[in-house]
């Protein structure tokens, strides 16, 4: 696989990034994930736009302009023959020659950019999207600031795998008696027609999956609300979904072990998952 780090081109093997690089030492970095189909990018602007965001909110130098950084996604699914797969791109602020909680001077410390390929074949024509996936709910405990698209995924992935533990897909985080959003994922509820998923805020990360698919929701005069839900509320619901990059629309049919719905994917979902395909491949770069 070749890999992007800091304007080369490389073998996987020969990427290597300083021990002093802040990402690795303190999470201090950002990052994104844009699916391919057919070769070509998905909401590539939006993730583009968001990555601009959360380098700004940090104060991280732009490592790169938009064009550039279409172009290298580009270059890398041509090199790596993608059809189907991710993008990953992460920003760091750089590598300055010592550890310090104090931020170093972008005057002499460069960020780091970092993009590699992953080949996923049958990503769009998933058959979990056919069953859907069971989730649980655990307290979130994450920082205050989950609009910034950090590195800092340590919790995250504690959730995965206590889901796993239980024998579960996914977590579903709550706080202050209302779900937040999954652990790599935006969650959504299906009652009477209409669809319902958190506002957006400081607690949550704007995917940018949610906005399209919403957009398709509107457009398809389908009823959106966005407000917080509680789990009971969940299990009562007709449907759940999820949305991301890299899972689209995705079936949740059970939470806590018991049943949404009928327990099998619904329609909403059904229908979304396949509108958003549609419309995000004829959009896509
Ligand atoms: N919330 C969290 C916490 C996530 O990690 C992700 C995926 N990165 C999402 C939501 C979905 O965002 P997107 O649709 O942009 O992939």
């Amino acid at each position: 696989r070749t890999v992007y780090l800091n304007g080369e081109y490389l073998p996987e093997t020969e990427a290597k990034v300083s021990i002093f690089d802040r990402a690795f030492l303190m999470a201090d970095g950002v990052y994104e994930v844009t699916s391919v189909l057919g070769g070509k990018l998905i909401d590539f602007a939006g993730h583009a736009r968001r990555l601009e965001r959360s380098l700004a909110e940090l104060d991280i130098k732009k490592p790169a302009a938009f064009g550039d950084l279409l172009e290298i996604h580009r270059k890398l699914v041509d090199l790596n023959d993608i059809s189907e797969g991710l993008i990953y791109l992460q920003v760091t602020r750089g590598a300055p020659g010592d550890r310090d909680f104090a931020f170093p001077d972008p005057e002499t410390t460069e960020p780091t950019l970092v993009l590699f390929t992953q080949n996923k074949p049958g990503l769009s024509d998933n058959p979990v999207a056919k069953k859907g996936i069971k989730v649980i709910s655990i307290d979130d405990i994450r920082w205050g600031r989950r609009d910034i698209k950090t590195v800092q995924l340590l919790y995250p992935s504690m959730g995965k795998m206590m889901a796993r533990k239980a024998g579960a897909d996914d977590a579903w985080m709550v706080e202050d008696g209302f779900v937040t959003e999954g652990t790599s994922n935006n969650a959504y509820i299906v009652k009477d027609g209409k669809i319902i998923t958190r506002n957006l805020g400081t607690d949550i990360l704007h995917g940018i999956t949610r906005a399209a698919v919403l957009a398709c929701a509107r457009e398809a005069q389908m009823a959106v609300e966005e407000r917080p839900f509680s789990i009971d509320e969940a299990r009562e619901a007709d449907e759940a979904f999820l949305t991301s990059a890299s899972a689209f629309v995705m079936p949740v049919v059970e939470i806590d072990g018991a049943s949404v719905g009928t327990g099998t994917p619904g329609p909403v979902a059904g229908r979304l998952r396949e509108i958003y395909l549609a419309e995000s491949l004829k959009a896509a770069l």
